[in-house]
C-alpha cells in the first residue's frame, strides 16, 4: 500500500496525470478540487454567506462519494455542476475556513486509509498525506495554464480571452497560496516536476519512473497483505523505555510504543520484551521505514483490539437500545422519561440511560415550566429515531393526546345500559342536549327528558345544567341518556292513586259545556260528563257548583289508551227512583205524610209523591188532604203521572173512587141487561148521565 500526492497550482495538469497514472498503476484516483468545489456548490445553492465559518453547519449531513469515476453527493451526480464558472469563481472562499478544511481533510485521510491512491490537490503532501511515499509539486507558467485551461473550457463551450484567464488562474493561485490554512505550497519532500515544455505523456512517464525507483509497486505487493486491525504476530528484536520492535517477515518491521499498550508496563520494557520472544498486536496503522522506503513498518497496538471490541459493544448496546426505540415508536408506546435540562430548542430527557430530545415544538409545556420539572418524569411518544446520529426526538404533546385517548376509551367503556349517572348539560341541540359524563358526553334526546313531549328543549334545560340521567343505549362510542326513563310515568302514579269505583272529594277545576273537569294529579284531571250530576235531569250544577268547590265523585271508568278518567257525582249519591217502575193506571198504597200547597205528600215505598187536593175525593169538596186523610193513613191511589227522571209521581184517590163506581156500575148494568131486554145500553147510559 503506497500513496501518491499531487499538488500545484490551477491548470498545471494535475488531474489529467493524476487519472492516467491512476489507470497504470491501477490505484485509486482522489480528486480533492472536487470536493471543495461541490462545498462550494451546496453553499452557492443555499445561499449561505460563505465567509462566515458558523454558515457551514450543512456539512456534517452532506454525503460525498465517488462512484466509477463519478462525483456524487447527496445522492446527485454533480461531476459537471461543480465545473461551472460560478463554482471556480467562488470555490477559493470555502476552501480557506477552517471547519471545511478540517472535515474535508478528515474524509480524505478517511477514505485514502485502507488503500494505494494518488491524490490531487493544494495540501496533500503538506497536510492530508504528509507520510506519502511519493509527493510531486506540478507547475507550470500562468500562460501555459490558462491556454490549457481554454481549451478544456472550449470544449465545453465556454469562451474567455487569454488574459482574461490568466488573471482568473492568478488570482486564484494568489488566493490558494496566501491563505491562513493550508496554503498551496511545495512541500519539503516533493520533488517539482515543470510540466510547461513537456507533454502528458512526459509527466507521466517521468512519475512512473520515480514510483518504480522507491520500489512502491514492490512495497505495495508486501504491504497489500496488511491492514488496519489485523492481528499479527512477531519476533522482538528490541526495546527501549518507550517501545518495542519486532519483526514480522523479511521486509516488514514492526513497532508497538508504550502508550499502544493496554496496560502501561510496570517497568521497562526491555526488562520484560526479550529478544526473541514472540509477541502479538493489532496493527493500527502502515508506513515506511524513512531510511529504506521499501521497508514497510507496522505500527501495532495492544489497545486497539480492546478500544474496538469496547467501541464495538458500545455501538452494539447503543443500536440495541436504539432498536428498542424503534420498538417504542411503532407500538406508540408511551414512556415516561426523565428532564435533564432545557435548552434554547427543546428539553434533554432520559430513558433508559438514553438522551432524548423534546422540542419545544412538541410540548405543551413551557420552558420555563419544563425547566421547573427538571428530575421529574414526563409522559412522551418516540418520534423519530436517527441510528446514525443516536438522535432521538420526542412528543409530550402526542403522549398527551394518547392518555387523553385512551382515558376517553376506558370511560366509554364502563359505561354499560342502566347505568344510572350524573352529568351536565354542555350543550343544547334543536332535538335534545349534549350531557357530559366526566370524560364523554352522551346525547339527551327530546322524547327523553319527559314523559311529556318537550318541544322547546331550552325551556327546561340550560348550558351548565346538573342533571341525573340514565344510560339508555351505549352504540361504539354513541350514549343515550334518558331522564324520563328515572321517574315513574305519571299515568302510572295516577293508576297507583285511583281505581274504578273509588270514591272521593275531588276538586273542581273548571267547569265546561260538557261537564266538570275534576282535579286527579299534577298531570292529569277527570271529566265529570253533565249528565252525571244528578239522577234528575233538571237538577243542574250551574248555579251550585263554582269552580274551586269541592265535590263528591266516583271513578266510573279509567281508559288506558287515551288517558282519560271518567267521572260521577250522581253515583255516589242514593237513587231512590231506580226501583221505581209505575205507569199511569196502575193502582198503589202511599201514605198521607203532611198537607203542601194544593195538596199533600205522599210517601210510596222509597220515593215521595204527590196527591193534589182536587184528586182527593170525587164526592166532596176537600181544602186539606188531612182533613180527610190523617197523616200516616194509608190510602189506595191511582198512579196519573209517573217520571223517575223527574222524581216525579202524581195520584189520585179520586180516580179509584170513580173506577170502583164504574166498575158497580158496569155490573149493575149487566145485571140490568138480563132482567130488562127491552132498554138498549144507550138508553141506559143516556139516563146515568142525566142524573150525574
Ligand atoms: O483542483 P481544482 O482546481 O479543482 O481545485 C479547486 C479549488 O479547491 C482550488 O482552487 C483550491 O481553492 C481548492 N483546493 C484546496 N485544497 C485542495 C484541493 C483544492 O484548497 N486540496
Amino acid at each position: 500500500m503506497f500513496k501518491i500526492a499531487i499538488d500545484g497550482p490551477a491548470g498545471a495538469g494535475k488531474s489529467t496525470i493524476a487519472k492516467i497514472i491512476a489507470k497504470e498503476l491501477q490505484i485509486e484516483y482522489i480528486d480533492t478540487g472536487a470536493m471543495y468545489r461541490a462545498i462550494t456548490l451546496k453553499a452557492l445553492r443555499l445561499g449561505i454567506d460563505m465567509e462566515d465559518e458558523n454558515a457551514y453547519g450543512f456539512l456534517s449531513s452532506t454525503e460525498l462519494d465517488i462512484c466509477n469515476g463519478r462525483f456524487i453527493m447527496d445522492g446527485e451526480d454533480v461531476s459537471e455542476a461543480i465545473r461551472t464558472v460560478e463554482v471556480t469563481e467562488n470555490v477559493s472562499t470555502p476552501s480557506k475556513i477552517g471547519v471545511v478544511r478540517s472535515y474535508l481533510v478528515d474524509y480524505q485521510r478517511k477514505i485514502s486509509d485502507s488503500k494505494s491512491v494518488i491524490m490531487d490537490g493544494r495540501d496533500i503532501g503538506t497536510v492530508v498525506l504528509p507520510n506519502a511515499e511519493l509527493k510531486i509539486y506540478l507547475i507550470a507558467s500562468v500562460e501555459c495554464r490558462a491556454k490549457r485551461r481554454m481549451l478544456e473550457r472550449e470544449q465545453s463551450g465556454v469562451f474567455k480571452s487569454l488574459e482574461e484567464t490568466m488573471l482568473e488562474i492568478e488570482t486564484r493561485d494568489h488566493k490558494d497560496s496566501t491563505r491562513k490554512i493550508s496554503p498551496l505550497k511545495c512541500a519539503e519532500d516533493a520533488i517539482v516536476v515543470d510540466s510547461s515544455d513537456m507533454t502528458i505523456d512526459e509527466v507521466v512517464s517521468e512519475i512512473i519512473k520515480l514510483v518504480n525507483e522507491r520500489g512502491l509497486i514492490k512495497m505495495s505487493e508486501k504491504n497489500e497483505k496488511y491492514f488496519v486491525g489485523q492481528t499479527v504476530t512477531g519476533t522482538v528484536t528490541g526495546s527501549n523505555s518507550n517501545a518495542v520492535y519486532l519483526e514480522i517477515e523479511e521486509g516488514v518491521k514492526a513497532v508497538i510504543y508504550a502508550e499502544d499498550m493496554l496496560e502501561m508496563p510496570t517497568s521497562k520494557l526491555y526488562v520484560e520484551y526479550t529478544e526473541g520472544a514472540e509477541y502479538t498486536a493489532q496493527v493500527k496503522s502502515i508506513g515506511k521505514d524513512k531510511k529504506h522506503p521499501d521497508v514497510v513498518v507496522l505500527y501495532l497496538s495492544t489497545k486497539l483490539a480492546y478500544e474496538k471490541e469496547q467501541a464495538l459493544a458500545k455501538e452494539q448496546a447503543l443500536q440495541e437500545k436504539i432498536a428498542a426505540f424503534h420498538a417504542i415508536k411503532e407500538a406508540d408506546e408511551v414512556i415516561n422519561a426523565k428532564v435533564l435540562r432545557t435548552t434554547k430548542n427543546g428539553a434533554e430527557l432520559t430513558y433508559n440511560n438514553t438522551k432524548l430530545f423534546l422540542s419545544y415544538k412538541h410540548s405543551s409545556l413551557s420552558e420555563e415550566a419544563l425547566k421547573q420539572l427538571k428530575g421529574e418524569e414526563i409522559p412522551v411518544i418516540v418520534l423519530y429515531v436517527n441510528e446514525e446520529r443516536h438522535f432521538i426526538s420526542v412528543s409530550q404533546v402526542a403522549a398527551e393526546k394518547k392518555q387523553k385517548r385512551l382515558a376517553k376509551e376506558a370511560a366509554y367503556g364502563a359505561i354499560e345500559v342502566g347505568q344510572v349517572l350524573e352529568g351536565e348539560v354542555v350543550s343544547i341541540l334543536a332535538y335534545g342536549a349534549i350531557v357530559k359524563l366526566g370524560l364523554v358526553s352522551g346525547l339527551l334526546h327530546a322524547s327523553e327528558i319527559d314523559h311529556f313531549p318537550v318541544k322547546d328543549v331550552k325551556k327546561v334545560l340550560s348550558v351548565g345544567k346538573k342533571v341525573t340521567v340514565k344510560v339508555i343505549k351505549v352504540e361504539e362510542e354513541k350514549i343515550g341518556l334518558s331522564m324520563k326513563a328515572l321517574t315513574t310515568h305519571p299515568w302510572e302514579v295516577l293508576k297507583e292513586k285511583y281505581h274504578v269505583g273509588d270514591v272521593f272529594e275531588g276538586t273542581v277545576k273548571k267547569i265546561i259545556p260538557a261537564g266538570l273537569i275534576i282535579e286527579l294529579t299534577p298531570e292529569y284531571s277527570g271529566l265529570m260528563p253533565k249528565m252525571e250530576y244528578s239522577w234528575l235531569v233538571n237538577e243542574k250544577y250551574e248555579g251550585v257548583v263554582n269552580e274551586g268547590d269541592k265535590i263528591l265523585v266516583k271513578v266510573m271508568n279509567i281508559d288506558d289508551k287515551k288517558f282519560r278518567v271518567s267521572l260521577s257525582h250522581r253515583e255516589t249519591i242514593e237513587n231512590a227512583w231506580s226501583g221505581i217502575k209505575l205507569h199511569k193506571g196502575d193502582l198503589v198504597e202511599v201514605e198521607v205524610v203532611k198537607d203542601v200547597e194544593r195538596g199533600a205528600e205522599v210517601v210510596y215505598k222509597t220515593v215521595t209523591g204527590f196527591l193534589p187536593v182536587n184528586e182527593v175525593s170525587s164526592a166532596k169538596r176537600v181544602t186539606n188532604v188531612t182533613d180527610e186523610y190523617a197523616a200516616g193513613t194509608k190510602v189506595n191511589a191511582m198512579v196519573l203521572e209517573c217520571d223517575p227522571n223527574r222524581a216525579k209521581l202524581v195520584v189520585s184517590v179520586k180516580a179509584v173512587e170513580l173506577a170502583k163506581e164504574r166498575e158497580s156500575f158496569d155490573s149493575y148494568m149487566k145485571e140490568q141487561d138480563k132482567e130488562n131486554t127491552g132498554s138498549t145500553i144507550g138508553d141506559l147510559l143516556g139516563d146515568a148521565l142525566k142524573e150525574e
